[in-house]
């Protein structure tokens, strides 16, 4: 027989190659295995059979046995309808159709026994049902209803009658096919027993047409179960056979470089955190495997220090260290600031952007190669070609989602042996989505600020109570502070974005006639931005108004407030990460939510949540709930595109961490993928890796 997966949609009974056609379009079905795996998005019960006397007026979808008494069309032209008096014997209501007039009288024949299914309209004495489903009440079709499954289509399938009721019925048709054929078991018999796993075949049958609520739950945990395991399986065993295949450099040495920093000039003491964090990596680094770890600390928690920590034990072991940076000011930023850290110290720090040229590039390139260069730091210009060095240790990625994933597999180019991966970023990501998405990578949390810290205190304003707002900004301004006033990016247009920061930057240099303003948006060039950024830096100007692009890493300490237009605009990361570019100083800092009257259940949510909390990790957790994962800023460059058919990360997290356990286990039992007894689970293993042309890991 040939495989599922093999045969045409077209030829199932009821397709055809117009439907076919458009189920390939609309849906990406082209092959009866696609079609099986066609989930129902939702199902209503239709276990239950009701009486037209208990029907009342506020009743969701019902069903009816009973038969139609007569056929009526009443109407004329476009008003004309059809109208089928049914009775179950305990009262009389109206079935009515709009349209498909004739293939109805066609089908159904009065004084006939009907299953009729449909959401009543109570109207005074009269209850209609317009366009319900019908089916004919034979024995085999009472004893089998449960609940019925409906399968989500697109505007243009329903213009051609591939309704959710159609695509019911191909999988019923689908289901007499393999009446005749195995579906082969994809879970072991060890691992069915074991967590009472309902049989593939039954799964499957039960997703589409369950009998009861409870044999659905069983059906979705199992195919949930199998889902979340081979997505864990895979990522184990993906980094499995890295690590077997490229061995790490062998950092054993804590020397000379570490520990003068360390004693004589670590300007605070390092917190609980950071400490727990150095010692993850340096058992990494001495490993001999190589290190491939993400960094997650909230806005402020201090990643930079860790990163130049890490970075000196590169050096004491003869190595040289790179730090990446998403943007030049950035780059700049950590440049200065690692200068300052390690001012008085025999190591040389450069700084490598696009803006560096000439005779200073030819020098750094030159001593790069020497090794007389110690630690480059810069932005994508550190990964052309034209940078080589003489002994590359580790490399560090500051805000890992905005490097792809073939710009960080380019770092590997650089040496024969690959250089340690150290990715940092400040966009929380929950543990669970963490697991699949960065599976291959080991995950460090820096959970603690620095002390002393004040959190910033977050308030949420409508825009009608601007006076007050500007005078609290004046106020604040008065005493020195700064002030950043950002807009949201209106994706649709980018003309709308400019108009929207022009006319508020407009508005506010009226308001405050007395300031001096700088404004930032992403499509100026990139030196003017530079410009723009650093007078505000300088404190040349009072008030930044921009677009989302300050978003990232500035470090303007004297900047108190963080104001937000529209922003119900903004996701959950995104409004955490612009509060965070404010409460960097000694002084209160202060965000301002700004928002119209109407306001959506979801963005109320959002707005409580940042008022109540400045935790990123319970905000990373909340947006994961709110929006689902696929909308996670951050997650679309992420590398790997799983493409979850029924398990859904933000629900599912406590099965997705079960699953992980066994995967592992299953690993550690079997890590040559010999035993018989999991032949099943590797043999459906290769399978998916290679159907899954989507599943590139990141590295
Ligand atoms: P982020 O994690 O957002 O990159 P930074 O590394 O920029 O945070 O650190 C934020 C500020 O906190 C910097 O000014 C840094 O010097 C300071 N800092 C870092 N670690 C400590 C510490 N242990 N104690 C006090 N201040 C610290
Ligand atoms: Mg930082």
């Amino acid at each position: 027989m040939m495989e599922l997966s093999e045969r045409d949609i077209q030829f199932l009974q009821g397709v055809g190659p117009q439907r076919a056609s458009l189920l390939e379009k609309e849906l990406n079905i082209r092959s009866f295995k696609d079609l099986l795996y066609y989930f129902p998005y939702k199902y209503v019960d239709r276990s239950r059979i009701y009486t037209i006397a208990e029907i009342d007026g506020n009743m969701p979808y019902i069903q009816l046995r009973g038969q139609v008494l007569s056929f009526e069309t009443q109407g004329e032209g476009a008003k004309r309808r059809l109208v089928g008096h049914f009775s179950d014997g305990t009262g009389v209501i109206d079935l009515v159709w709009f349209q498909g007039l004739k293939f109805v009288t066609g089908r159904y024949k009065a004084h006939e026994d009907y299953l009729v299914f449909g959401k009543p309209t109570v109207f005074g004495q009269r209850v209609t049902i317009v366009h319900p489903d019908i089916d004919r009440a034979d024995e085999a079709v009472c004893s089998s209803l449960g609940l019925r499954p409906y399968y989500s289509t697109t505007e243009r399938m329903k213009r051609h009658i591939l309704t959710s009721n159609a695509i019911e019925k191909l999988m019923a048709n689908l289901f007499r096919v393999l009446q005749n054929e195995t579906i082969e078991e994809t879970l072991s018999p060890a691992l069915l027993t074991a967590h009472h796993l309902m049989p593939l075949a039954d799964a499957l049958f039960a997703i589409h047409f369950p009998k009861n609520p409870d044999q659905l739950r069983k059906a979705q945990y199992r195919l949930k179960f199998e889902e979340l395991f081979y997505v864990q399986l895979h990522i184990l065993r993906y980094t499995q056979e890295r690590r077997l295949k490229y061995r790490g450099f062998v950092f054993n040495r804590i020397g000379e470089v570490f520990n003068t920093f360390y004693s004589q000039h670590l300007p605070f003491p390092l917190t609980g955190a950071q400490k727990r964090v150095i010692r993850e990596m340096r058992s990494d680094l001495c490993s001999g495997r190589q290190m491939n770890r993400l960094l997650q600390g909230d806005v402020g928690s201090g990643k930079t220090l860790v990163a130049l920590m890490t970075m000196l034990i590169a050096l004491d072991n003869g190595f040289q260290a790179c730090m990446m940076a998403p943007t030049e000011i950035l780059a700049t930023q950590h440049y200065e600031t690692i200068r300052r850290f390690l001012e008085g110290m025999e190591v040389r720090v450069e700084l490598l952007t696009g803006s560096i040229k000439g005779k200073r590039r030819e020098t750094i390139l030159r001593d790069l190669l020497t090794g007389d260069v110690h630690i480059l730091i810069g932005t994508h210009a550190v990964i052309e070609d034209t940078v080589n060095f003489s002994s590359l240790g580790l490399v560090v990625i500051d805000e890992q989602h905005r490097f792809g994933v073939a710009q960080r597999a380019k770092l590997w180019a650089k040496n024969a042996c690959p250089p340690h991966v150290l990715v940092m970023t400040a966009t929380p990501i929950p543990r669970t989505l963490a697991m699949t998405l960065y599976g291959d990578l080991d995950v460090s949390v820096i959970d603690e600020l620095p002390p002393g810290r004040k959190p910033v205190k977050t308030m949420h304003q409508f825009d009608n109570r601007r006076p007050s707002l500007y005078a609290f900004l004046r106020a604040q301004i008065q005493e020195g502070r700064q002030v950043y006033i950002v807009y949201p990016l209106i994706q649709e247009s980018e003309k709308m974005d400019i108009k929207n920061l022009e006319d508020g930057y407009l508005h506010i240099c009226e308001a405050f006639p007395d300031c001096r303003i700088s404004k930032v948006h992403g499509k100026m060039k990139p030196a003017e931005k530079e410009e723009e950024m650093q007078r505000f830096l300088r404190n040349e100007t009072q008030i930044m108004v921009a677009t989302t692009v300050i978003e990232v890493g500035v470090n303007v300490p004297n900047a108190s407030v963080m104001v937000i237009e529209n922003a119900e605009r903004f996701g959950l990361s995104q409004l955490h990460q612009l509060r965070g570019r404010v409460g960097r100083g000694a002084d209160q800092s202060y965000c301002v939510l700004v928002t119209g009257y109407k306001l959506t259940e979801d963005t109320r949510r959002r707005l409580e949540i940042m008022v109540q909390t400045n935790d990123g990790f319970e905000i990373a957790e909340a947006d994961l709930k709110l929006r689902g994962p696929g909308d996670l800023e951050g997650t679309q460059q992420s590398g790997i595109a799983f493409d979850l058919k029924i398990a859904d990360i933000a629900l599912d997290g406590q099965l997705l961490q079960y699953v992980r356990g066994i995967a592992e286990r299953l690993l550690d039992e079997d890590p040559n993928a010999e035993r018989p007894e999991n032949a099943v689970v590797w043999k459906h293993l290769l399978e998916m890796r290679k159907e899954q042309v989507n599943w590139s890991v990141i590295s």
